[in-house]
């Protein structure tokens, strides 16, 4: 049996993809790379776009004029929107939620679809059940996609109903991981001497406060990995990626500057620079609050990067909460920005008000907001030049005979190939220029420290 898997949107729908892979194989299924291979195709869907709602369509549109000629078995996954769900059910063989994964190769047997014996997993003809041991998505092993970066899942869904976002419809309610699994799972990735480790969530921060009276904080999670990872004695660096201002504390941060393999980044979504906009978004904190908490970040993570998320342009953001906005990244210098034009997203409440500000102001606000990034971005990177730092090399560059690799603090750099920068190995790196959002330098040669040479 041959599938194909498309996986649209973020690192959440990354990682449970690395999921359904393990599902598929343990069916026996074999990935191709090209969806014409395949004998059963699937989606995990992302509805925060509606560009990745429109590749759906297009894409199950095209898959259901292939069904004229063979036979293929389609299914959908992930998040999506109830009104999605609807129309994908006759549109789509089978439709599942996320947390029902487990039941796919059931789901294909009595779907009623014909399964050429080619397309039947190990045990189905013989009625045996699939393995249904393990009950929850986060129990099944993840076929990692790389080799040295992974991400493990800590906390699933949101409570915050920002207006502007869909994923509290398409992922339901905030929902923790039992910490045991999530430090298992960490534990096993340090074994097999993975560099990157990422703790994922819509709300990472918000981990432990779905559960009442036993609930481990995520301050807490932060240390017991910081411990298991200094124990372990091995170089790697953790992340966590998103927190919510409205549920941040300071303890994070002391947690942080504590352990050395938690790694000095903080990517805290800001969104708007601006009180009255910040209410429009339901984001349930203010400026002020933001502010406190940036100041905490420099003063007890003082080498650490800041990133933030911002949209521009959301409805009834006059220029002067643009220019709020703009000061406060002059003010906060992020690293980096992951900044956004605001565009209504289907079944999110804004989706339902005018998008006031017209496209062409949207555009110059977002140019003038990209301008400070770079300003601020660079004069950060300027600092570095002269200096060695460690970089774990994702891969080559798309500069012919360049390696490409990430600091720490997630500052992307490239410098010429060389024995010591293998992809996924830390290297160290002597800046030489920066160029704006990006560094590049020199290879520095390996250290040989234990070597002995007197006798
Ligand atoms: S916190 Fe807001 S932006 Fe983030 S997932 Fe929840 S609703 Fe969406």
């Amino acid at each position: 049996m041959r599938y194909y898997l498309m996986t649209l949107g973020c690192q959440m729908n990354l990682s449970d993809g690395e999921r359904v892979h393990t599902v598929l194989k343990e069916m026996g299924g074999r990935e191709v790379q090209h969806d014409s291979q395949a004998d059963i195709v699937g989606i995990i869907a992302c509805s925060v776009r509606q560009k990745a709602i429109d590749k759906v369509y297009n894409q199950i549109a095209r898959w259901n004029k292939e069904k004229n000629h063979r036979t293929l078995i389609t299914f959908i996954s992930g998040c999506i929107l109830p009104e999605d769900r609807e129309r994908f059910l006759k549109l789509f063989d089978l439709v599942l939620p996320m947390s029902e994964v487990l039941s796919l190769p059931e789901m294909i047997r009595s779907s009623g679809i014909v399964t050429p014996a080619s397309l039947m997993f190990p045990g189905q003809e013989k009625g045996i059940p699939v393995n249904k041991q393990i009950f929850s998505l986060w129990n099944i092993r993840p076929d990692y996609q790389s080799n040295f970066e992974a991400f493990v899942p800590i906390q699933n869904g949101c409570n915050k109903f920002c207006t502007f976002c869909a994923v509290p419809y398409t992922r339901g309610r905030e929902v923790s991981r039992p910490s045991e699994e999530i430090l298992e799972q960490i534990r096993e990735l340090i074994d097999r001497d993975f560099k990157s480790i990422t703790l994922l969530g819509q709300n990472v921060n918000s981990y432990g406060l779905d559960k009442p009276g036993k609930k481990i904080s995520f301050a807490k999670l932060l240390r017991m990995v910081g411990d298991l990872a200094g124990k372990a004695g091995k170089e790697n660096w953790i992340y966590y990626t998103s927190p919510h201002p409205r549920d941040m504390n300071e303890e994070v941060f002391d947690v942080m500057a504590a352990y050395p393999n938690l790694a000095g980044q903080v990517h805290l979504p800001m969104q708007s620079g601006d009180d009255k906009i910040l209410v429009r978004m339901n984001r349930n904190h203010s400026m002020d609050r933001y502010r406190e908490l940036v100041r905490s970040i420099r003063q007890k993570l003082p080498g650490a990067t800041l990133f933030t998320d911002i949209i521009t342009g959301f409805t009834g953001e006059t220029d002067e909460q643009h220019m709020n906005t703009m000061r406060a990244m002059k003010e906060f210098r992020f690293n980096m920005a992951y900044i956004a034009q605001y565009s209504p997203r289907p079944g999110a409440a804004s989706y339902r008000w005018e998008d006031s500000v017209p496209k062409e102001l949207k555009k110059e606000r977002f140019h003038q907001l990209n301008e400070i990034l770079e300003k601020t971005a660079s004069e950060h990177n300027r600092d570095q030049i002269g200096q060695v730092v460690r970089v774990l090399v994702t891969g080559p560059d798309r500069k012919t005979g360049y390696m490409k690799g990430l600091t720490e603090g997630k500052t992307n750099v490239r410098f010429p190939t060389g024995p010591a920068g293998k992809t996924g190995a830390f290297a160290d790196v002597r800046i030489s220029s920066s160029n704006g959002m990006s560094l590049e330098g020199k290879l520095m040669p390996v250290k040989i420290e234990s070597l002995a040479l007197d006798g």
